[in-house]
């Protein structure tokens, strides 16, 4: 329409604008917006050359990666104090009215949790009741490794308006793989304790992560499904959301939604990025045309990361929120990367999460495109947030101010900025 149109030019006009500032130019930022990225191959067949000619990252500068920091938070937040509402589509699906039928996608909440985690969750059921699933009842699916209690359940069960699925994960998705070495494993994780990587000697945070990055979409119960929303227990959102978000997903044939973007803890994940290009020159055909090569290479903002992480910028989609087509991690590319990646041992003989797992993964094999920043969900996992500048969200008291990540000394940790200037085209920035 002409005023989505309108609305279009008047986001880039004012990024066009703000870049001028800095003396940047447009161009130089939307790297392959205009035209995207390996156009010239057909899915599929972009030939190893050319994918590590795209994951070269090449952008040089003079400035200190201070410089950098400010520049992108400055980007980043003169962004999200644009006023926003929600995605500009046709064909947002309101809630039905009273009494009124409505027929869900095949979607569901899900979340890993243990039990004396309950009251977490439970503050977090509470805000997603209430600024979205109360319209909708959608319906949940909880794991654990461990059975529920029924105090759990009888709580939980209290606080949803939709089903609830209390399910204990299958004891050989969960335990380390008996191919592991371990006394590889206690090394390495005495090594990355002792450089205090958080987590580094918790088992149970790494079978957490392996389960989140390659197994928890192939349970029996999630395999009912095509999307999730993956929740985390004492997370905030703080912004109604008056459309379901699930089938914008379907409408808009989006694969993965997020709302934040980190750089990650680089000495957690040193060989995951070799252990990927192993996997991608072996398999260059699972490679998108139009994949996310420079948010995955980009070292600019943190260079110890990235040269520790072996070319890995570390960045990633946090993972606690995810909107997701299941069918993208149960297909052939991400399941056999999967395999690669358990092969290789990382998720103990280092730390590798699932969060920059699932990255990796959708940054290689799918479509950028495909991937959807929800700026309008307000959302909150101490110490981050995504705080949009939208009449949904709290006023006065209760208020987020919009664009304000996080405390001052995490700021390099934001890679929003990135996923915007180096991977989002216009036409993607115009949705919003
Ligand atoms: P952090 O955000 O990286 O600090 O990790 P969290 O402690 O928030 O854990 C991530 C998610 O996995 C949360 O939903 C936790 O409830 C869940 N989780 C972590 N460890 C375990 C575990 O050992 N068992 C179960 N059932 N859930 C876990
Ligand atoms: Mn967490």
């Amino acid at each position: 329409s002409a005023e989505y149109n309108e609305q279009v030019s008047k986001v880039s006009q004012g990024l066009a604008d703000y870049l001028e500032d800095f003396n940047i130019h447009f161009s130089d930022f939307f790297r392959g917006s205009s035209s995207d990225y390996g156009k010239e191959y057909g899915v599929g067949e972009m030939p190893w050359t050319e994918i590590q000619e795209r994951l070269t990252f090449k952008e040089v500068t003079w400035k200190k990666p201070k410089k950098i920091v400010a520049e992108n938070m400055e980007f980043y937040r003169k962004l999200l104090k644009t006023p926003i509402k929600e995605p500009k589509v046709d064909n947002l699906i309101r809630p039905p009215g009273k009494g009124q039928n409505y027929e869900r996608a095949s979607a569901t909440f899900a979340v890993l949790v243990r039990n004396h985690e309950l009251r977490g969750l439970a503050s977090t059921i509470r805000q997603i009741e209430s600024t979205f699933n109360h319209k909708y009842h959608y319906p949940y699916v909880l794991l654990n490794d461990k059975p529920f209690s029924s105090t759990f359940k009888k709580s939980i069960k209290s606080l949803v308006s939709g089903e609830v699925f209390f399910e204990q994960v299958p004891q050989e998705t969960w335990d380390v793989p008996a191919e592991i070495d371990q006394d590889k494993m206690k090394a390495a994780m005495a090594n990355l304790k002792a450089h205090n990587v958080g987590y580094a000697d918790k088992l149970s945070y790494h079978n957490m992560c392996r389960y989140y990055s390659g197994e928890f979409f192939n349970h029996p119960r999630m395999q009912e499904f095509k999307y999730y929303w993956r929740i985390e227990p004492n997370t905030q959102y703080f912004c109604d959301i008056d459309y379901d978000v699930f089938k914008f997903m379907e409408s808009e044939k989006k694969t993965y939604g997020f709302v934040i973007s980190l750089y990650d803890i680089e000495r957690s994940v040193e060989s995951l990025w070799p252990t990927t290009l192993d996997f991608v020159a072996k398999n260059p055909g699972f490679v998108h045309p139009n994949a996310s090569f420079s948010w995955l290479t980009e070292n600019l903002q943190n260079p110890q990361k990235t040269s520790m992480a072996n070319g890995y910028s570390t960045c990633h989609f946090w993972s606690n929120f995810e909107i997701g087509d299941l069918d993208f991690f149960r297909g052939e590319a991400y399941q056999r990367y999967i395999d690669a990646l358990n092969d290789a041992g990382g998720f103990y003989y280092e730390r590798w999460g699932d969060a920059p797992v699932h990255s990796i993964g959708l940054g290689l094999f799918e479509d950028r495109s495909k991937i959807h920043w929800f700026r309008d969900i307000g959302y909150k996992h101490d110490p981050y947030e995504n705080a949009p500048n939208s009449v949904q969200c709290p006023k006065g008291k209760k208020a987020h101010i919009p664009g304000d990540f996080s405390y001052g000394h995490l700021y390099d940790q934001n890679c929003m900025a990135n996923w915007v200037k180096y991977e989002m085209n216009d036409q993607l920035l115009g949705v919003y």
